[in-house]
This record gives C-alpha cells, sequence and structure tokens, in this order.
C-alpha cells in the first residue's frame, strides 16, 4: 500500500507535482493494500475470460458466410449450450482452483518482489519485461506440454484439454485441474526472474490469457494485429496441435513458433500445410 493517503501528501513528501499516470495510480491504489491488488488477478481473469471471447461466440452463432471463411475446421459447429458448458466448466476450475491459489500465493508474490508503488514503469519497460515473460514462458510451457502428451501425462491429465479436436476461445482455460496448475508455473517464472511493477504483472497475465483464446478461437482471422509479431503461431498453429489429437506431435508451443522449429516438432504440421496448398491449388487449376 503507498505510504501517502491523498494526493497533496505525496506531492508534499516527494516535493514535486506527480505525473497524470501517477495520479491516477495513486487515487486508485491508495487505500487498498497489497493483497487487495494482488487479488486483482482472479477478477481481470474473470473479467477478460467472460468478454474476449464473446466476439467469437457471436460469430459461431450467427453462422456468418462472411466469417465462414475464416472458420479453420469449417465443418465444425458449436450450439449455444456447448459455449455455454464450456463457460460454466473454466468458471468452476476458476473459482475452486486458481481463485484459492491466489490467496496463498500473496507472500510469495511479496517474497518475488512485485512492486505497488508510485515509481511506475515506462513504456519501454513494460514492453521489454512482457517480452522476457512471453519467451520464459513459450520455453517451460513448450516442455511441459510435450511431457503433458507422454502416455502417463497424457492419460491422467492433458486429454481434457484435447475433448475439443476443433478449439474454441471459451476453451483456451478448458483443462484439468492440475494442469492449469502445471502450466501456471512457466506463467509465474517470468514475473517470478524478473519482477517488475504490479500494473505490468496484471498486463502479463491479461495478455497472456486473450493470446490462448485467440489461438483456441477456431478462427483464423487475416487482419490481427498478431499476424506482426515475429514468429507468432496464432490460431491455425494451436488448432493443428488439437486436431491431430492425443497422437500429435506437434505445435506444442504456446505462443511462438520458433521452439517447435528448433526441436523439429513442427513437421507434422508443414506436411499437413504443404497438402493442404497442393489441393487447393489443384482445385483452382
Ligand atoms: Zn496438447
Ligand atoms: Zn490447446
Amino acid at each position: 500500500m503507498l505510504p501517502y493517503k491523498s494526493l497533496q501528501e505525496a506531492e508534499a513528501t516527494l516535493g514535486r507535482e506527480l505525473t497524470v499516470a501517477q495520479k491516477l495510480w495513486l487515487n486508485y491504489s491508495a487505500n487498498k493494500p497489497d493483497y487487495i491488488l494482488h487479488y486483482h488477478n482472479i477478477m481481470f481473469l474473470i473479467i477478460f475470460y467472460s468478454i474476449i471471447p464473446l466476439p467469437y461466440v457471436f460469430i459461431e452463432l450467427s453462422c456468418s458466410k462472411k466469417m465462414d471463411r475464416y472458420k479453420i475446421q469449417s465443418k465444425i459447429k458449436k450450439s449455444f449450450w456447448d459455449m455455454f458448458n464450456c463457460y460454466t466448466d473454466v468458471m468452476q476450475i476458476f473459482l475452486l482452483v486458481v481463485g484459492p491459489l491466489q490467496l496463498f500465493s500473496y507472500p510469495t508474490i511479496k517474497w518475488i518482489g512485485i512492486r505497488t508503488d508510485l515509481a511506475l514503469p515506462t513504456v519501454w519497460e513494460m514492453f521489454w519485461q512482457l517480452l522476457v515473460y512471453a519467451l520464459i514462458e513459450d520455453y517451460f510451457n513448450y516442455w511441459i506440454h510435450r511431457w503433458l502428451h507422454s502416455k502417463w501425462g497424457y492419460q491422467k491429465i492433458h486429454h481434457v484439454h484435447h475433448e475439443y479436436a476443433a478449439p474454441i476461445g471459451l476453451a483456451a482455460p478448458y483443462a484439468h485441474w492440475a494442469e492449469i496448475l502445471i502450466l501456471g508455473i512457466p506463467s509465474f517464472l517470468g514475473p517470478a526472474l524478473v519482477p517488475g511493477h504490479i500494473i505490468t504483472y496484471w498486463l502479463w497475465f491479461i495478455l497472456r490469457q486473450m493470446e490462448a483464446i485467440e489461438t483456441h478461437s477456431g478462427y483464423e482471422i487475416p487482419w490481427s494485429p498478431t499476424k506482426y509479431i515475429p514468429f507468432y503461431g496464432g490460431a491455425e498453429y494451436h488448432d493443428y496441435h488439437h486436431y491431430a489429437g492425443g497422437q500429435s506431435q506437434s505445435n506444442f508451443a504456446s505462443i511462438f513458433t520458433y521452439c517447435d522449429y528448433i526441436y523439429g516438432t513442427d513437421k507434422g504440421y508443414r506436411c499437413h500445410k504443404s497438402i493442404l496448398k497442393k489441393a487447393n491449388s489443384s482445385k483452382g487449376e
């Protein structure tokens, strides 16, 4: 919690005027203990999970011909109730597993040094930290995901996430509770190794969730801003992992494509793409 109760007190103590961003942060956080700010994470998780997949839900239900051409597995359509049941299953995991984990993890967050003070990060600082978090997450998630495709890992845990052979945005966090916990480790590793301000910490989990929803959306939207991110996997890339199913030995990475390329686990996908390309070009002849 900030040691100042008001703007006047902060400016008098620091001997200078606060920036607009600092004033906003002071107004928001001045009377909130740090553990309350930390618990915002579960609140953001629920809010963003309830909002971000909505455009995909409407697209799926509208059966719009315009959008259907971007559907990756075009023959498979989900009903309202399919999607609603997925939402309620995920919310149960959030409330019964992720929520309590947040309550107990507060001392760890303090220990690793997530700040809540007025020394707000610059945009560049946030950018570099988020990039480091994404690289760390991607690398460790890749290896854990490969382990989840071992016979034991798949049968005991990971088969739940693969119930969706044609994924939907709402199914991004649809998984066994143990998988939610295990795959939470690489997400926390970046902030633990390179701790920053709690705003960066919140933003990281929000962006990670948005990315997971997009990659599970089932739609390859050509004008998505993520197309400009170098080595970004995207919806088609992860959709293939679900399409190939439990035996899938392809496309394990969560965000980027380079781990699959380096370790040779994108061969199935590249072969699949070249077959599709040949089929499409012979149709055009
Ligand atoms: Zn998998
Ligand atoms: Zn998935």
